[in-house]
This record gives structure tokens, C-alpha cells and sequence, in this order.
């Protein structure tokens, strides 16, 4: 069920759940990006429930019991759901042909019908093709999921095409990260009160000519933990008072909104993946200190 993850994974259930259950705005192509969080595939298909299931799988706690749509979904035989896994290495165009064919019938009752991709990241070129021509022309009542690891491993033109969904992985903080917390909280702090002023003087808050990668991508975690704790406090779930950071915490809760605190997350896991490909440090972190502010630089 969807709401298991609320907290979990509480920045995609407060960005997309929260969204499509108060605007009721479904986006015609989803594109979750894992970063290896282990229940994925239970994650996708509970969300698959949730946009087919007219009880939208939220009020019960077990849906499937009492439901038999989303009985059939358990058991793959709903006809207005078609998932598509790699048929070997790679995703074949036969398979994405298939699924046209399937889908290019309305359906009898005009509900939504949802394909899901796994691994879509192995769509070799034509396949990708095929699916981005899909995607191009979305038609009324067809939601696409793809799902892939990394998104970086995807075609820029499928990704701009999608709602990216990223998925949190991992944000507890292990003690290497504790070696080096104070310096990450010092810096979010510095950024939250000053923001985009932060740029005059940023090298004496994060010399990054002294860093390695490796400590840029530990203050990004940290980064992402703290504004993880904050979102969570910010929606009510309960946290240790005891932490000698909570005043800061509540600091950051009540300077940014819950879409703020996304956004920032957002941008802090873009920089992550950036830095895997990028060379240059302190253009990173500059961009980085803009995109943060909401890409707009002012005094
Ligand atoms: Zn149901």
C-alpha cells in the first residue's frame, strides 16, 4: 500500500501522492529513479494501485482483500496494465511494439491504463526511439512509469519527457559521515541564513580547493539527511528534541516551505549525481549555492 511509504519515502509521497490527492494532477509519464532503494518494485506497483484503484488504495488498509482490481494487479492479469522487463540484456523493440498494439484498442470502460518499464535504462536505441515517440504523443488515459537506477544512464529526450520521481536511499548517516557532520551542518546553516549571499564568502565556509570529492559528496549527505529530518518535522512526524541540532532544525522549518525543502532535496540529488561526472569542483559547488536559491542570482 502507498501510504507504507509515506516515510520511507516521505519526499516522493509529499511531492506526488500529496499532489495528485489534492489537485488531482496526473502527469501522463512518471520516470522513477531508484538509486537502489530495495523496495522499488513494491513501491511502483502499490503506485500503480493508487492511480488505477478508484478507492485509490488509501482508505483500506489491505485493498487487495476487498478490491478486485487491484487483486488482478497483484496478479498481473489486469488488462489495462502492461509491464514490460529486459527480455534478456536489453528491452526489445518487439516488446514495446506489443504494447502499442495492446494499447492502441480504447479500453472498454475508458479507465486509465498504465504501462510500466523496469530497467529502463536498458532500452537499447531502437526501442528508446520507439518509446520516445510513445511518449512524444501521449494520449488521454495512458500513464507511463518508467523506472531506472540511475537516471543519467536514461536519454536526456526520455527524461525531459517524464515527472522525475526520485527515490531516497540510505539517508541515515554512518559514523563516517558523523566525523565530519558539524562542518555539513555549519554549512547548511550558513547557506539557510544567508542564502545566495553565501557566494561572497563561500570559501571560507567550504575551501573547496582543500576537498576531495569524496568530502563534497559526505556534506551533500549530510545536507540531504538534515533537510530529510526537517521535512519530517515539518509534516508532523516526530523527532529527537534531544539532538543538539534540533533549534536548528525547527530553524530551517520555519524559514522554507514543505516545497522548498523538496526543491532543495531535489537540487542536493542532482549535485550528487553530478559529481560523479563532473571534474570541476568549485564550478559545481557554485552552481550548486544558485540552484539552491532557485537558480536565480540576486542581492
Ligand atoms: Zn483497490
Amino acid at each position: 500500500m502507498l501510504v507504507d511509504f509515506k516515510e520511507e519515502q516521505s519526499l516522493f509521497y509529499n511531492e506526488i501522492v500529496t499532489s495528485i490527492l489534492t489537485n488531482n494532477k496526473i502527469s501522463h509519464a512518471y520516470l522513477v529513479e531508484s538509486k537502489g532503494y530495495d523496495r522499488t518494485k513494491e513501491l511502483v506497483i502499490s503506485f500503480v494501485k493508487f492511480l488505477l484503484c478508484s478507492s485509490r488504495c488509501i482508505k483500506s488498509s489491505d485493498c487487495s482483500s476487498i478490491c478486485n482490481l487491484c487483486n488482478l494487479i497483484d496478479n498481473n492479469t489486469y488488462s489495462n496494465l502492461k509491464i514490460i522487463e529486459p527480455d534478456g540484456l536489453w528491452i526489445k523493440k518487439e516488446q514495446l511494439e506489443n504494447l502499442k498494439i495492446d494499447f492502441k484498442t480504447k479500453s472498454i470502460d475508458e479507465s486509465p491504463r498504465v504501462y510500466v518499464i523496469f530497467e529502463a535504462d536498458k532500452l537499447n536505441k531502437t526501442s528508446a526511439n520507439s518509446i520516445l515517440k510513445f511518449l512524444e504523443e501521449p494520449e488521454d488515459n495512458i500513464i507511463a512509469i518508467l523506472v531506472t537506477n540511475n537516471r543519467y544512464n536514461m536519454l536526456n529526450t526520455i527524461v525531459s519527457r517524464c515527472q522525475l520521481i526520485t527515490l531516497s536511499n540510505n539517508m541515515d548517516l554512518d559514523s563516517k559521515d558523523f566525523i565530519n557532520f558539524d562542518d555539513g551542518l555549519n554549512f547548511v546553516m550558513d547557506y539557510e541564513r544567508n542564502n545566495i549571499k553565501l557566494f561572497a564568502y563561500l570559501n571560507n565556509v567550504f575551501n573547496i580547493k582543500s576537498k576531495s570529492r569524496d568530502d563534497y559528496y559526505q556534506l551533500l549527505r549530510i545536507m540531504e539527511f538534515l533537510y530529510d529530518l526537517t521535512l519530517k518535522y515539518k509534516i508532523g512526524k516526530e523527532i529527537d528534541k534531544n539532538i543538539s541540532y534540533f533549534d536548528d532544525i525547527v530553524y530551517i522549518a520555519n524559514t522554507n516551505s514543505i516545497n522548498d525543502i523538496i526543491r532543495k532535496m531535489n537540487v542536493i540529488e542532482e549535485q550528487k549525481a553530478r559529481l560523479q561526472y563532473n571534474v570541476n569542483l568549485s564550478l559545481l559547488l557554485d552552481k550548486f549555492i544558485i540552484d539552491l536559491g532557485g537558480g536565480v542570482y540576486s542581492d
